[in-house]
């Protein structure tokens, strides 16, 4: 079968950035490849911006602030719900731009356009939604209120798991708000976010309300940080990383957004339906390779059924076809890059140092790159690195557990607090251990949980904020209080 990137609408695949309006190269000339992690071609090069590009966005968006905040709530939402249109009517295009320069399985990229779409869909009918409050006066000649207005100018700093959907989950709040942005996508991957750009032009946002910049990290980041007139950053990524753009952000004292790694435990209790856990377990650690801030990094698994899970979910993982996401059945791609590979190789080399053994996997994959066989290690233990560190990669690691409490102290015992998920039956269970998880996210019976209506975000060191839901769109306003006297 051929691999090569063809599109109903070629237009799509843009190789320069958005800034005011136009579609413009680095000042320099200097590009960037982009690559296909399944074969290592180069599909594109793009501009390498820098300093000046960088303050020509922040300038536009700062320009197109006024008239865009002075739009209607239902005006803006308008255009966003053109852009929405646009983007699924695209699934197919979009979703093998992604496979491309990502490497996910062409369904799994089409079903993130959907869910990116849903992003784009659910901001535009909040946006008439962002009410006010009328408060009860303490003095009987005054009248107090609180309305909500848009931050200002936002930058959105993004990563390549979810080419799509970590923009659209920033942006479409932030634009439904009445704030204007500068996004700067992940260098492996700014062809899914060039896309998007292409389609809210064509979706009429005007000039300077949307402008994307592609381009060394450190650099645009820290013009983006360090610039009194951006006003918000929003960031999903690496905490190392989210540390460094939140302590950037302190000179300017910007309100920031992250959402950072995690350790997702996933508790299989004695009572729990194993089918069901089994399933639960494929989708949530083998989904996009393992590639995922909520899938799960570590199973704790209940003494008495441990055996069963274990032969259970190797034999799945066994079948699971590894190859080029263009290709039929294929449910695990590559990984994004050979850093990614060498982490997870670590990450095994480590558990088998420490005595844990391979029921499934436990080597690169004969297709070579930067393929990986789905693994499974049984008898890991907290020490390992692979409980600890996030894997990202396509590994499951099964501990051992002989009570609740035993299995909370160990799911709880990390610095992150992004997504974990259980299995029981026991309804009191499910509350009790729900609550008690250290997590801004718990899937009970499930291994997947996130919707565009629905609040997404971690605790500790996992991030700040929400994204999606109704409380997505606050990250984007600031609540004014006006005090009427003489009344
Ligand atoms: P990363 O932190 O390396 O990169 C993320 C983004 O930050 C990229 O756009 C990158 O170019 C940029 N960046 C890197 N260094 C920078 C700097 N010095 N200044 C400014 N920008 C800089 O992360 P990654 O490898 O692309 O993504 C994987 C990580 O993201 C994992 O830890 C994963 O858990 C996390 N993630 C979290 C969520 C979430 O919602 N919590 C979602 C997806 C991914």
């Amino acid at each position: 079968m051929s691999h090569e990137l063809r599109l109903s609408q070629p237009g799509l695949l843009r190789t320069q950035c958005l800034i005011d309006g136009q579609w413009v190269g680095a000042d320099s000339s200097m590009t960037f490849p982009v690559t296909n992690p399944a074969t290592g071609d180069i599909l594109a090069r793009v501009p390498a911006m820098g300093t000046a590009e960088t303050l020509r966005a922040i300038a536009a968006a700062q320009n197109a602030w006024a008239g865009w905040r002075g739009k209607t709530a239902k005006e803006r939402a308008a255009v966003l719900r053109r852009w929405y249109e646009l983007i699924l009517s695209l699934t197919d295009d979009l979703g093998r731009i992604i496979t491309a320069e990502q490497g996910k399985p062409l369904a799994e990229a089409r079903n993130e356009i959907v869910y990116a779409a849903g992003f784009v869909e659910w901001f535009a009918e909040e946006a008439r939604r962002a009410y006010g409050e009328t408060i009860p006066s303490p003095v009987a000649d005054k009248r107090l209120l609180a309305i909500r207005q848009p931050i200002g100018v936002c930058a959105a700093i993004t990563p390549w798991n979810f080419p799509a959907a970590m923009i659209t989950r920033k942006i479409a709040p932030a634009l439904a708000a009445g704030c204007t942005v500068v996004v700067k996508p992940a260098e492996q991957t700014p062809l899914t976010a060039l896309a998007l750009a292409e389609l809210a032009v064509q979706a009429g946002f005007p000039p300077g309300v949307v402008n994307l910049v592609t381009g060394d990290p450190a650099t645009i980041g820290g013009e983006l940080t360090s610039s009194p007139q951006v006003r918000k950053l929003s960031f999903t990524g690496s905490t190392e990383v989210g540390r460094l753009l939140m302590a950037q952000c302190a000179e300017t004292v910007k309100k920031v957004s992250l959402e950072l790694g995690g350790n997702a435990p996933f508790i299989v209790f004695e009572d729990a339906d194993l089918d069901a856990a089994v399933e639960g377990a494929l989708l949530s650690k083998y989904r996009n390779a393992g590639q995922t801030c909520v899938c799960t990094n570590r199973f704790l698994i209940h003494d008495s059924i441990y055996d069963a899970f274990a032969e259970r979910l190797a034999a799945k993982v066994r079948t699971l076809k590894v190859g080029n996401g263009m290709d039929e059945g294929v449910v695990q791609g590559p990984l994004i890059d050979v850093s990614a590979v060498a982490k997870v190789e670590h990450h095994i080399a480590d558990a088998l140092d420490k005595g844990a053994r391979v029921l499934a996997g436990g080597e690169r994959h004969e297709l070579g790159g930067r393929f990986f066989q789905p693994t499974v290690l049984a008898e890991v233990t907290p020490e390992m690195l692979c409980t600890r560190e996030e894997t990202f990669g396509p590994v499951a690691p099964l501990l051992r557990f002989g009570s609740e409490d035993e299995a909370l102290a160990i799911a709880n015992a990390t610095e992150y607090g992004l997504a974990a998920y259980f299995y029981t039956r026991d309804l009191a269970r499910a509350f009790r251990v729900g609550e008690a998880l250290e997590y801004g996210m718990v899937g009970v019976n499930t291994g997947m949980l996130s919707y565009d209506v629905a609040p997404f975000g971690g605790v500790k060191q996992s991030g700040i904020g929400r994204e999606g839901s109704r409380h997505g769109i606050d990250e984007y306003l600031e609540l004014k209080y006006l005090c009427l006297g003489g009344m």
